[in-house]
């Protein structure tokens, strides 16, 4: 083998993230390698750190490395929830600085065919969180396609006799396009032009 085991291990390591091929993975891979040995101490300090220390909020789901997160501590009180699909889609949210209510991170959408039912979106604990926090509006941040789609309805059925209403992203947004992606202008577009399920 022309490669060391260790190093042919990091390289499939880096070639499992998203978007990074074979090539890219040696890539970064050597690129580590040839930088000072401490640098690569670092790198692998900051893996560890995160792996122990960083974890889901209690209430939302973004991540944290205390029981709440800092926007949950932030805007406690506020009455609109943001239902998002994964952490890193808050972020066009938070660059455009046009939202200043709570989140949910849902977990992903309903995908029979990947086995992602109901019972997997943490969808009892969005309910309670309505309830309990007297929420008035649900922003469902899911994206366009059939399974955000269906994802949307599913929650919109479960709290029909909550009076909280439930408003989606105008069009616009890209379909199937990563949400975390989405530039700023098309944000306030999206969210200033949104409307009732
Ligand atoms: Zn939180």
């Amino acid at each position: 083998m022309l490669e060391p085991y260790s190093l042919e291990q990091l390289v499939s390591e880096f070639s499992s993230l998203p978007g990074i091929g074979k090539k890219t993975a040696r890539r970064l891979a050597y690129h580590l390698l040839q930088k000072p040995k401490q640098d690569m101490e670092r790198f692998a300090l900051r893996l560890q750190e995160v792996s122990e220390k960083v974890h889901p909020c209690v209430k939302c789901r973004l991540y944290t490395e205390s029981e709440y997160c800092s926007i949950c501590l932030e805007r406690e009180g506020a009455k609109t929830i943001c239902v998002v699909e994964k952490p890193s889609d808050v972020f066009p949210f938070e660059r455009s600085g046009i939202y200043h209510g709570l989140y949910f991170v849902l977990g992903g959408v309903l995908s029979p065919l990947d086995g992602i039912g109901p019972e997997q979106l943490h969808l009892d604990e969005l309910v309670k969180r309505v309830q309990e926090e007297n929420i008035e509006e649900l922003i469902l941040a899911l994206g366009s396609s059939p399974e955000a789609e269906s994802t949307m309805l599913l929650i919109d059925r479960l709290v029909s006799n909550l009076s909280v209403k439930c408003t989606r992203l105008a069009r616009g947004i890209p379909m199937g396009s990563d949400l975390e992606f989405v530039d700023e202008i098309t944000m306030l577009r999206a969210f200033e032009g949104r409307n009732l399920l």
